[in-house]
């Protein structure tokens, strides 16, 4: 079954929280184009709103986001869609690393660094699998507030990758651990991403969305223009502590490693798709 494009990215309103949902929960909201630009759409209205102070990112099922949709029914990387990220040409039709690089720059990239810096606080409400690409997605967030249930993985290392493409492993875990992280590929609990400064916190699945609305609401009493200038003062700090340039020069290893897959094997995923990750994972965490 394919998906219905107008529904892949949820928006309601809540008072003065927008709530923004990735809506592909049959695929565990694996993000393909389509949502990429669903949520810019959803992330510019929020912005753009005058009543909206806060925003929210869920994920619609059991699971936050399990990453990029690399098979299912309705991946759709040969498709142009009008860029907005960057000023780059379109991939498609370009041919090897050339087609790649200029699509990861756009659509994951460049989207996750204009949603990180959009003017208002943004709180990723996370549950089940917040994997890979996941993880971009609740990283740009400015706070993080997980459910027991939730589990974040980078497993790409085992596509002989260096993580993926919005590298800000060592700055949102510590540069150890983010070795360990990316070495193993294993999975780690809310709890543990909480005592790594990752999750703000950690609360029963029932009390997930309760809770967000109720801190959101909290933030969205303070005055806008305090809030967009407290965001920017920390994420230019973070820009000052070398996030902005580590992610540029990780983004060139990133597509090293996709372009020596491609040389060498099958493709740029070194003939993983969804499913073998999946399973790899499992195989790979003892208790999961
Ligand atoms: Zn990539």
């Amino acid at each position: 079954m394919t998906d219905n494009p107008a529904e892949v990215v949820r928006y309601r309103t809540e008072g003065p929280v927008a709530v923004v949902t990735m809506n592909r929960p049959r695929y565990r909201n694996a993000q393909n184009s389509a949502m990429t630009y669903a949520l810019d759409d959803a992330f510019y209205r929020a912005a753009e709103d005058p009543a909206v102070k806060v925003v929210v990112l869920a994920g619609a099922g059991d699971h936050f986001s399990a990453g990029h949709d690399i098979g299912t029914p309705d991946r759709d990387i040969d498709q142009t869609f009008p860029r907005r990220a960057g000023l780059w040409w379109d991939h498609v039709g370009r041919p090897g690393a050339e087609s790649r690089f200029a699509r990861e720059e756009e659509v994951y990239l460049g989207m996750c660094r204009r949603w990180r810096d959009l003017p208002k606080p943004t709180i990723a409400m996370v549950q089940g699998a917040c994997v890979a690409g996941g993880l971009m997605l609740a990283w740009v967030c400015d706070l993080i507030v997980a459910a027991q249930d939730a589990f974040f993985a980078d497993p790409v290392v085992r596509m002989g990758i260096p993580g993926v493409e919005y590298f800000a492993h060592p700055m949102v875990m510590g540069p150890r651990f983010a070795k360990e992280f990316l070495f193993l590929g294993e999975r780690i609990d809310a709890q543990r991403a909480r005592e790594l400064g990752m999750v703000n916190r950690v609360v029963p699945r029932a009390d997930l969305e309760p809770e967000v609305m109720a801190l959101a609401g909290r933030i969205a009493a303070m005055p806008a223009l305090g809030l967009a200038l407290a965001k920017k003062a920390v994420n230019q700090v973070e820009d000052v502590m070398g996030l902005q340039t580590g992610i540029d020069s990780a983004f060139g290893l990133h597509q090293l490693a996709h372009a020596h897959n491609a040389e060498v094997g099958a493709d740029s995923l070194a003939g993983h798709d969804a499913r073998t990750m999946r399973d790899a994972q499992r195989d790979g965490t003892p208790g999961s």
